[in-house]
This record gives structure tokens, sequence and C-alpha cells, in this order.
């Protein structure tokens, strides 16, 4: 993979600017939450963006209309990795799916709406680069997925 000196924080200034008039058309507002000590990571960025994309357009999917997306980041010194992260307050995943939404072809959308490969490629992509992703759901209430970096 290709490997560049990466700022996160604009990075997700830049993936949710091209999904920011989709959004306020269903009504879904974009928050933000960036740490400021967050430190230019050396990794993929157009990989990156494009699993970021993925977690953008699933919590669009959950949501469908009214919510709001956070997304955010963190430096975690001990570690030296970035974690960044994207929240929704959309349906939800059941637990007994929790597990499954990482595998090929797993999707609840209709026939044409879904192939269920976006986080299965996402997962990969983030495991290449020496990352971890992981998610935390509860229905009714909303999703949020983690994505660890390493910096470099
Ligand atoms: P697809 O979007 O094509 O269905 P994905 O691999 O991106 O495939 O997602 C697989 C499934 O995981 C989705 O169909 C949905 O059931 C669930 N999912 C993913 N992201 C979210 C989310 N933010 N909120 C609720 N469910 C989600
Ligand atoms: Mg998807």
């Amino acid at each position: 993979p290709a490997k560049e000196k990466i700022n996160i924080n604009n990075l997700l200034d830049e993936t949710t600017g091209l999904l920011e008039n989709e959004a306020r058309y269903v009504n879904i507002l974009i928050k933000k939450q960036y740490a400021e000590n967050v430190p230019v990571i050396t990794s993929d960025l157009s990989q990156i963006q494009q699993v970021v994309l993925n977690l953008l357009n699933n919590a669009i999917d959950a949501i469908g209309s009214d919510g709001t997306i956070t997304v955010g980041s963190r430096y975690l010194e001990d570690t030296d990795q970035v974690e960044l992260w994207v929240a929704d307050t959309g349906k939800g995943i059941p637990e007994a799916e929790q597990s499954k939404i990482f595998e090929p072809f797993f999707t609840t959308k209709a026939v044409g709406k879904g192939t269920g490969l976006g986080l299965s490629i996402s997962y990969s992509i983030i495991e290449k680069l020496g990352g971890k992703m992981r998610v935390q759901s509860k229905v009714g209430e909303g999703t949020m997925f983690t994505i660890l970096l390493p910096k470099n």
C-alpha cells in the first residue's frame, strides 16, 4: 500500500465533506470531535478514506432521516496509535448480528441496495495497515465504529 503523511482530522473533514449535502437533505447533522494533539500518521490515505466513506454511508443508511453522525479522533500516547470513530444515532445492530457484519456478503439491506462487502473490505484494509477495527452498538440507540491506526 502507498504510504504518505496523513492528518486524520483533515481526512475526516474531507470525507464527511463528500456526504454533507446528502446528509443535510435527510436532516442528518454531522458533528466533529477532534483531538488537537493527533499526530500525523504514515499510512495509506486513499484506503483510509475509502473505509471512512463506507462507515459514513452505512451510518446514513442506518439513520434513514433525522439523526446525528459524530466523527472524532484521539491520540493514544501509550501505544502511539491514533483512534478515529464514526458514531451514529441509527437503528443499531442486534447483538447476534454484530459478529457477522464483518463477513463478506452479510447484509440486511434490500436486494440491490447492499452488497455486504463494505465492512469486510474495510476490516481487511485496516488489518493490512496494522490497525484494528471494532464495533459497539445498541438497538434503538446507535452504533459506533472505532478504528485504531499505528502512527507509522
Ligand atoms: P452493506 O452496506 O452493503 O449492507 P456492509 O458490509 O457495509 O454491507 O454492512 C453490512 C451490514 O452491517 C449492513 O447491511 C447492516 O446490517 C450492518 N451495519 C453496518 N453499519 C451499520 C450501522 N452504522 N448501523 C446499523 N447497522 C449497520
Ligand atoms: Mg455498506
